[in-house]
C-alpha cells in the first residue's frame, strides 16, 4: 500500500474560521495582549455554557490540574488516584504537590475508571489507613465517568473529586453539561489544538466553590493580590501589591482567550459533527473484527477521539494494523500507554500486571482520525485501509 500523494490524516486537529482569526486580530489591535478584558469574558462564557458558578482560565490543562490539586489542599503525605488510561498530566499533578500517585483500573467496555474497582480499592485503603485525598476521574474520549457513583464513594470515604474533562467540553452526563461540578469539587478542560475547541495552548477549571476559585486565581498569578482590602499588612502606598503565598505564572493571554471565545460559539456544532462522523465510522466498520469503544448510557460524548478495539479473534496483530495505517498516511495513535508503565512511574514500583484491564485496553485500542473537516473520502480511505489490512 503506497501513501504517495495522499494527504496525511492526523487523529485530531483544530478547525479555524475567519471569525476566529478576526477575533485574535482584534486583540492584537487592542490595548491588552494579556490581563485585559477577554480572559474574564471567556471564563464567564465557559462557566455559563457548562453551568458552573466559577471558571479560572490558565495556560494549559496541566496547569489547571496542578492548581486544582493545590486548592484542594493536596500535599506531601497525601494520595491522588486516577486512571492508568489517560494522559500523564492527570497523574503528574499529584506529583507536583509532593503527593503519592496510584491508579484505579478501568472498565474494559468503556475505558473509563471502573467504579467497582474504585470501591474495592477504597475498602482496602480504609482498612490500611491509606485513603486518597483526591481522585481524578478522566472522561476518556469525551464520555463522562459514572460521576453519581463516584460522588457517593467520595461522600462515604471523604476524598475530593477532580474531573479531568480535557476531552469532554460539550459533552453531557444525565442530561446536564460536563463541567457543572454537580458531582465534583473542580472540573478541568484542555484547549490544546487536538481537543474539542482550542486556544492554542490553554486550560480552564470550573467550580461552584468560591473559595476554590479564589485560591486557583491567586496561585495562577504568583500568589499575588492587588486588592488592598485583601492585604495582610497595611498598604504602604497606591503602588502596593502583596505576594502572600508561592504561586506561578499560569495565566492565559487575551490572544488565546479570544480564540477560545470565538471557538466556543461553535461548540455544539463541533460536537454534533463529531457525532455524525463517528456514526459514519460505525456503519463503514460494521463487518470488521473490531468494536468502537462503548459510550455509557446517560452520557452524551463530546467525542474527542474515535477509538476502535480490535477483537480477540482479529487475525492481524495490533502493531501490524498500526503500521499499516501509518504507512497509508493515516495518523492513528494509541490513547494511551498505561501511565503506570511509563518509566517515571515504573521507577516508583509500578509494573506490568498491576492494572490488567488497562493493559488489555492498550493492547487492542486504536484512535482513528476524527475532527470536523474530515471529508467523506477521508473516512472511506481510513475504513478502506482498515478493511484491506484486516482481511489480509
Ligand atoms: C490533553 C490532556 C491533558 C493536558 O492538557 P494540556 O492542555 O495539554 O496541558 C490532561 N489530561 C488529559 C486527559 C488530556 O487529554
Amino acid at each position: 500500500m503506497s501513501s504517495e500523494g495522499m494527504p496525511f490524516l492526523p487523529y485530531g486537529r483544530q478547525t479555524i474560521t475567519e471569525a476566529d482569526i478576526a477575533a485574535v486580530v482584534e486583540v492584537l489591535n487592542s490595548s491588552f495582549l494579556t490581563q485585559g478584558p477577554i480572559v474574564p469574558a471567556f471564563e464567564q462564557a465557559v462557566a455559563s455554557k457548562v453551568g458552573a458558578s466559577h471558571a479560572v482560565a490558565v495556560n494549559s490543562a496541566t496547569s489547571a490540574l496542578h492548581l486544582a490539586c493545590l486548592a484542594l489542599g493536596l500535599g506531601p503525605g497525601d494520595r491522588l488516584w486516577t486512571s492508568p488510561i489517560t494522559f500523564v498530566a492527570s497523574a503528574n499533578c499529584g506529583r507536583y504537590c509532593g503527593a503519592a500517585v496510584d491508579f484505579v483500573d478501568i472498565d474494559s467496555a468503556t475505558g473509563l475508571m471502573s467504579v467497582s474497582a474504585l470501591a474495592a480499592k477504597l475498602e482496602q485503603a480504609e482498612r490500611e489507613g491509606s485513603l486518597p485525598k483526591v481522585v481524578v476521574p478522566v472522561h476518556l474520549t469525551g464520555s463522562s465517568c459514572d460521576m453519581a457513583s463516584i460522588n457517593s464513594l467520595a461522600e462515604r470515604y471523604g476524598f475530593a473529586v477532580l474531573e479531568d474533562a480535557s476531552h469532554a467540553i460539550g459533552g453531557g452526563y444525565q442530561g446536564e453539561p460536563v463541567g457543572n461540578c454537580r458531582y465534583s469539587a473542580i472540573t478541568v478542560f484542555s484547549f490544546h489544538p487536538v481537543k474539542i475547541i482550542t486556544t492554542g495552548e490553554g486550560g480552564l477549571a470550573t467550580t461552584n466553590a468560591p473559595a476554590l476559585a479564589k485560591r486557583m486565581a491567586h496561585l495562577r498569578s504568583h500568589g499575588i493580590t492587588k486588592e488592598a482590602q485583601h492585604f495582610e499588612r497595611p498598604a504602604s502606598g497606591p503602588w502596593s501589591y502583596e505576594q502572600q503565598e508561592l504561586g506561578f505564572n499560569y495565566r492565559m493571554t487575551d490572544l488565546h482567550a479570544a480564540l477560545g471565545l470565538s471557538q466556543l460559539q461553535r461548540l455544539e456544532q463541533i460536537v454534533a459533527e463529531r457525532q455524525r462522523l463517528l456514526h459514519q465510522y460505525s456503519i463503514l466498520l460494521a463487518d470488521l473484527p473490531l468494536q468502537l469503544l462503548e459510550i455509557p448510557k446517560n452520557v452524551y460524548s463530546a467525542l474527542h477521539l474515535a477509538v476502535i478495539r480490535l477483537a480477540d479473534h482479529c487475525p492481524v496483530h495490533h502493531r501490524r494494523v498500526f503500521e499499516g495505517l501509518r504507512a497509508a498516511a493515516i495518523g492513528v495513535q494509541l490513547h494511551y500507554t498505561p501511565v503506570h508503565l511509563q518509566p517515571y512511574y515504573r521507577r516508583v514500583g509500578f509494573q506490568e500486571g498491576n492494572f490488567p484491564e488497562a493493559e488489555a485496553y492498550a493492547s487492542n485500542a486504536i484512535s482513528l482520525p476524527l475532527y470536523p473537516g474530515l471529508h467523506e473520502e477521508d473516512l472511506e480511505r481510513v475504513t478502506g485501509t482498515l478493511t484491506t489490512l484486516l482481511r489480509s
